[in-house]
């Protein structure tokens, strides 16, 4: 099985320090306290809820340190830390200079599977700026197709721990991957695995683009099947070069374009593999038809392709392919048609909270009226405004950064007509629309694709896409 094999670790009295009481350190403290670790978690915040955490860990005899995350407990031997813990804190400097080990939430999944007994399953890892949860969605329908018994892990639904430690057993797993989680991940083997894209994200806690991109590469650390990268994002294809995988384990691209040799692509609107056939220089293999994508939008079929080239390598057949694609339900607020009114379509991307989302959702249509703005996180507009300007009708700006994204219009398509809406109320959604259909022609799209995060003026993006869909149905009704 080389590097599949399971680890194994004599847990009794071992000292581990879990950092954060938070989703992951919570169950990986019980995890290990059942295990015989002497565990001790270490929490930056104090507050009632966090003492109400720590008073049940203490209750199974789990030590518990509010209030200082950053002092190292004397004789640690093992760090595991939640993902989001930036690696400069001093708790991590102080382990370094210790020599102790620190583990991530995954690492730690990966090193517990198969120890209760039950089979441990491979995994198929995906990671990128954007898509992940889409296509890991899709890639566990399509392996669901086939038959085989699988979840969605990662940052949806199942937890990683629980698919690995909890009663169900696994054929093989989905599994999103974040930077975090990877930069935290350093003996996690995949199956095979994918990285989407590559756009500047969370480059403040990475501390630079290389630093990051070096994250995600490490998904593709000690592959056995397939290592899958994007065709038209150079930087993925790079990170496959520079991996460590088994022998064998082949790169595999994915284009919306005409697949070349050990390529899944698109030719005359069906989705091809010449990647997994048994010649791939004269052979291509239908898998599905992009009208079986849902929705069909050029980067949604990108997610379909990686999910399928993840499919294949695990053995998958065709069929299932486009079965699971075609049983396939997108989750709210990702480019969610709500309703078509007077032959406008509304349609909901809340979850397109950066730029390069949103250039995808803008680059899905033909004729939009975009409703943008928030939180802009330090982004520029300069280059996604250049890109969609041919295709604005118009545009209804919301939220604190709107300027931004309002300068960006005068600058780069001044003749694009603008709606820059002051309030941040319960009702400026609701104009936000009634605006938009003012603007908006028959065969247009009202396109909700924020570039921006929510917190200005929702609770997160779901309410702020709920707070659209409301608006939409309103209108709707009243126009029935
Ligand atoms: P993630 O889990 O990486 O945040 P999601 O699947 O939840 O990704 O999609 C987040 C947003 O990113 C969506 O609203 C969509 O607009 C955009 N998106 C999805 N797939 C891609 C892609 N392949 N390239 C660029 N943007 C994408």
């Amino acid at each position: 099985m080389g590097s599949q094999e399971v680890s194994t670790v004599d847990w009794q009295g071992k000292r581990v320090t879990v950092a954060g009481l938070g989703v992951s350190g919570i169950p990986a403290a019980r995890a290990l306290h059942e295990r015989g670790a002497l565990v001790t978690v270490v929490n930056d915040g104090d507050d009632a809820r966090a003492r109400t955490q720590a008073a049940e860990l203490e209750a199974l005899g789990i030590t518990v340190r509010l209030g200082d995350g950053a002092t190292l407990p004397p004789s640690t031997e093992l760090v595991v830390t939640a993902p989001g813990w930036q690696p400069d804190k001093p708790l991590f400097l102080a382990a370094a200079e210790a020599g102790v080990p620190v583990w991530g939430d995954v690492e730690l999944a990966w090193r517990l599977r198969g120890d209760n007994g039950r089979k441990a399953a491979p995994w198929l890892a995906v990671t990128g700026t954007n898509g992940k949860t889409t296509t890991v969605r899709m890639l566990a329908s399509i392996l669901e197709a086939a038959g085989l018994r699988t979840a969605a892990v990662g940052n949806i639904g199942v937890s990683l721990l629980d698919a690995v430690l909890g009663e169900t057993e696994y054929d093989v797993l989905a599994v999103e991957l974040s930077s975090y989680q990877l930069h935290w991940a350093p003996s996690l083997r995949a199956h095979s695995a994918a990285v989407l894209n590559l756009a500047p994200d969370h480059l403040d806690w990475h501390g630079s683009m290389e630093a990051y991109a070096a994250d995600k590469g490490r998904v593709y650390e000690g592959n056995t099947v397939a290592c899958v990268y994007n065709v038209s994002d150079p930087a993925t294809e790079d990170l496959v070069r520079e991996a460590d995988v088994e022998e064998g384990c082949r790169a595999i691209g994915f284009t919306l374009g005409a697949p070349g040799p050990s390529q899944l692509g698109v030719v005359d609107g069906i989705l091809v593999d010449r990647a997994f056939v048994a010649n791939r220089q004269k052979q291509a293999q239908e898998l599905a038809e992009v009208s079986d994508v849902n929705p069909p939008a050029p980067h949604n079929i990108a997610n379909a392709l990686a999910a399928a080239a993840l499919a294949r390598a695990f053995g998958v057949e065709p069929a299932a392919v486009r079965d699971g694609l075609r049983a396939f339900r997108p989750d709210a607020h990702r480019i969610e048609h709500v309703a078509d009114i007077g032959e406008v379509a509304y349609v909901d991307d809340s979850k397109a909270t950066n730029t390069h989302a949103t250039e995808a959702s803008l680059a899905a249509y033909d004729s939009i009226v975009w409703i943008a703005g928030g939180l802009a996180k330090g982004a520029t507009f300069d280059e996604l405004v250049t890109g969609a300007a041919k295709r604005l009708r118009g545009v209804v700006l919301i939220g604190a950064d709107r300027a931004l994204i309002h300068e960006a219009l005068t600058r780069h398509a001044p003749e694009v007509p603008v709606v820059d809406l002051e309030r941040t109320d319960t009702g400026a959604m609701s104009e936000a629309v009634a605006r938009a259909a003012e603007l908006a022609r028959p065969g247009d799209t009202v396109l909700l694709a924020p570039a921006c995060a929510s917190m200005d003026m929702f609770t997160n993006y779901n309410k702020r896409g709920e707070a659209f869909a409301d608006a939409v149905r309103a209108r709707a009704d009243e126009s029935a």
